[in-house]
């Protein structure tokens, strides 16, 4: 069965609507809580690998605050502490992996539940019409937090590389 995604507070407008099955709360501002997962969370198994001394673990467990802006059975999304633009998200799966360096096969599935995170918070938001999905591997690229993520940036202009 699917249902339209209702707006619990309105904070923001949708841009579209999307089906859902499961419940996934997206929060991009105060006062803004919408019911909007898809139907391609249902079929995700819940990923028990952890690392007890990664930041992003931590966050996901709760034992270190962040502003959550979508939890769903494997992936979770917060504001990143040091925006790098209007709208920056971070889409973190919720399976401990340092890296895409280090996915195999079995991450398939929780990969593409990455992207549909992303197409996700751009339905949501009325700031993110266009927006970059960046994701360093490596120190070498830049990678700070050993623990697979998206940077999910929106609200102005990016056309460098
Ligand atoms: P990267 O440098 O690509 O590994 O990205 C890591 C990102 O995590 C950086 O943009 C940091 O600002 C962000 N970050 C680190 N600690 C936190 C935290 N406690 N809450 C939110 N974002 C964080
Ligand atoms: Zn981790």
């Amino acid at each position: 069965m699917t249902k339209k995604a209702s707006v619990s507070e309105v904070g923001m407008s949708k841009k579209k609507s999307s089906k859902n099955n499961n419940k996934v709360l997206i929060s991009a501002n105060p006062g803004f809580a919408i019911d909007c997962s898809d139907d391609i969370f249902s079929e995700v198994s819940i990923p028990k690998k952890v690392s007890p001394d990664c930041i992003f673990c931590k966050i996901i467990a709760g034992a270190i605050p962040a502003t959550i802006i979508a939890d769903t059975s494997d992936v979770i999304v917060i504001k990143d502490i040091f925006p790098k633009a209007p709208i920056h998200y971070l889409i973190i799966p919720k399976k401990h992996i340092a890296s895409i360096k280090a996915l195999d096969a079995s991450d398939a599935h929780l990969m593409g539940s990455v992207m549909l995170m992303a197409k996700e918070l751009f339905l949501q938001s009325d700031d993110a019409a266009d927006f970059r999905l960046i994701s360093n591997n490596g120190p070498g690229a830049g990678q700070s937090v050993f623990h697979i993520h998206f940077h999910f940036l929106a609200g102005k202009k990016m056309y460098d590389f």
